[in-house]
C-alpha cells in the first residue's frame, strides 16, 4: 500500500462528466489499495472567467479580494469532486488549502508555500477517507488572510502535499500522455519520454514546455519528491521527473531511464524583442537600460550586444522579454532616450524561441553544431542565441518555428515511430 498524491488540471474536471471519469480514477486507486491525496484546479477555464469579472467591475482589483474570489473556484471542484466519490460509495473530504495546512508567505497572487502542517489531511487518512485539497491557494499566518500561489499554483500545492506527506509518487494528470520530446502540436512524430531529468524539465518548462509549472518542479527537486506527468484520458504510464538519486517505482513497465543527449526541443511564441539601436559604447551603458527595464517590471530572457561600429561608437543591444512586458519596456527606455543617448528603438513580436535541452551536453560536443546545421539546411535566419549548461537557444522568425523544430528534433534523432495523441488541446 502507498501513499498517492495526485493533481488534477482544470481541463480534466471541466464538467460534471470529467469530474466523475476523475473520481472513478481516484476511487480506483483507493480500490487498489492506496492512500489518496488529490488536489484539483478549478473547472475548465473557470479561473480566467473570475479574472475577467474582477476586472468587470474594477479596473486594478484588490489584490486581497482578488485571491478570495479566485480561490473559490477550486472550492467548487474540490466540493464537487467529494460529492461524485461519495456517490461511488467511498469517503471523501474536501478540504481549502487553509484547512490542509499550506502556509504561505502573505503574497497576494503570488504567494510562496514556507510550510505545510497537513494534519486534517492526517487525520481524514486515518479515518479511511479520500482527501480531496484545493489547489492553488494557501494561508498567511499574520495578514490571517487567504492567498493563491499563481497561475497554475496546484500543481505546486500538489508536491507541497507529497512531500509533507512523504508520498510515494505525486502524479499530475494533465491531457497530455507526459513529457514530450517537443509540443505533439507542433511537432507531430514528438515521443512520450519515460524518464526526464529535474534538471532538464526545468530548463523545458522554462522555455515553452507548458505541461509542468517550474515552481512545482523546483520545489519537487528540492524536497525529493517524485512527480509522475501523465494523462487523464487514457490509463498508460507517463512519465517521471527524475531528482538527484531517483528512480523509477519498481514493476513500473516502460520506465526505463533514459539518458539522451538531447531530452527534447521547447518552442516558445511568447516573446518579444527589443533593439535599443545606437547605444555610446562606453561602460555603464548597458546598466542604465537594464536598470530602466528592469523598473518598468519587465522579465529580461536573452541579450545580444553587436560589436560597435568603429567609425560611430556606437552599438545595438537586443533583449527579449515576454511581450505582455514588451510596452511598459518601451515606454520606459523612451522616456529616458536622451539620458542615456541612443539613437532609437525598434520592437518586434514576430519572433519565435527555439531551445534544445539535455544533460548530456555537458559531457558531448558537437551538440550545437547539429543544431546549427539543421537551421542552416531548413534555410531558417538565427538571430540570437544564448546557451546553459544544458541548454541552446536561438531566436527565429516566428512564422518559422514550427519548421525548424521539426528539422532540429529530426536531427537530433528524436522522431518517434507514430504520431503522437493530442486529446483536449490545453496541455493542462
Ligand atoms: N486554477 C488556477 C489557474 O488556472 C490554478 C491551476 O490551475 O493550477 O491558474
Ligand atoms: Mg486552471
Amino acid at each position: 500500500m502507498a501513499l498517492i498524491v495526485q493533481k488534477y488540471g482544470g481541463s480534466s474536471v471541466a464538467d460534471a462528466e470529467s469530474i466523475k471519469r476523475v473520481a472513478k480514477r481516484i476511487v480506483d486507486a483507493r480500490r487498489a489499495g492506496h492512500d489518496v491525496v488529490v488536489a484539483v484546479s478549478a473547472m475548465g477555464d473557470t479561473t480566467d472567467e473570475l479574472l475577467d469579472l474582477a476586472h468587470a467591475v474594477a479596473p486594478i482589483p484588490a489584490p486581497r479580494e482578488l485571491d478570495m474570489l479566485l480561490s473559490s473556484g477550486e472550492r467548487i471542484s474540490m466540493a464537487l469532486l467529494a460529492m461524485a466519490i461519495h456517490s461511488m460509495g467511498f469517503e471523501a473530504r474536501s478540504l481549502t488549502g487553509s484547512q490542509a495546512g499550506m502556509i504561505t508567505t502573505a503574497h497576494h497572487g503570488a504567494a510562496r508555500i514556507v510550510d505545510v502542517t497537513p494534519v486534517r489531511v492526517r487525520e481524514a487518512l486515518d479515518e479511511g477517507a479520500i482527501v480531496i485539497v484545493a489547489g492553488f491557494q494557501g494561508f498567511n499566518r499574520d495578514t490571517r488572510d487567504i492567498t493563491t500561489l499563481g497561475r497554475g499554483g496546484s500543481d505546486t500545492t500538489a508536491v507541497a502535499l507529497a512531500a509533507a506527506l512523504g508520498a510515494d509518487v505525486c502524479e499530475i494528470y494533465s491531457d497530455v500522455d507526459g513529457i514530450f520530446t517537443a509540443d505533439p502540436r507542433v511537432v507531430p512524430n514528438a515521443r512520450k519520454l519515460s524518464t526526464v531529468g529535474a534538471e532538464e524539465m526545468l530548463e523545458l518548462a522554462a522555455n515553452g514546455a507548458k505541461v509542468l509549472y517550474i515552481r512545482a518542479v523546483e520545489y519537487a527537486r528540492r524536497h525529493g519528491v517524485l512527480i509522475h506527468a501523465r494523462s487523464t484520458f487514457s490509463s498508460g504510464v507517463g512519465t517521471f521527473v527524475l531528482g538527484p538519486g531517483m528512480t523509477v517505482p519498481e514493476g513500473v513497465e516502460g520506465g526505463e531511464v533514459e539518458e539522451p543527449i538531447v531530452a527534447g526541443v521547447a518552442t516558445d511564441l511568447s516573446q518579444a524583442k527589443i533593439t535599443v539601436i545606437g547605444v555610446p559604447d562606453v561602460p555603464g551603458k548597458a546598466a542604465e537600460i537594464f536598470k530602466i527595464v528592469a523598473r518598468s517590471g519587465a522579465n529580461v530572457d536573452m541579450i545580444v550586444q553587436n560589436v560597435s561600429a568603429a567609425a560611430t561608437g556606437r552599438t545595438d543591444i537586443s533583449f527579449t522579454l515576454p511581450k505582455a512586458d514588451a510596452s511598459a519596456a518601451l515606454r520606459a527606455l523612451a522616456a529616458e532616450q536622451q539620458q542615456v543617448g541612443f539613437e532609437s528603438l525598434v520592437h518586434d513580436d514576430q519572433i519565435g524561441k527555439l531551445s534544445v535541452v539535455g544533460a548530456g551536453m555537458r559531457a558531448h560536443s558537437g551538440v550545437s553544431a547539429t543544431l546549427f546545421e539543421a537551421l542552416s539546411t531548413a534555410g531558417v535566419n538565427i538571430e540570437m542565441i544564448s546557451t546553459s549548461e544544458i541548454r541552446i537557444s536561438v531566436v527565429v522568425r516566428g512564422d518559422e518555428l514550427a519548421d525548424a523544430a521539426r528539422v532540429v528534433h529530426t536531427a537530433y534523432g528524436l522522431d518517434g515511430d507514430t504520431e503522437a495523441v493530442v486529446y483536449a488541446g490545453s496541455g493542462r
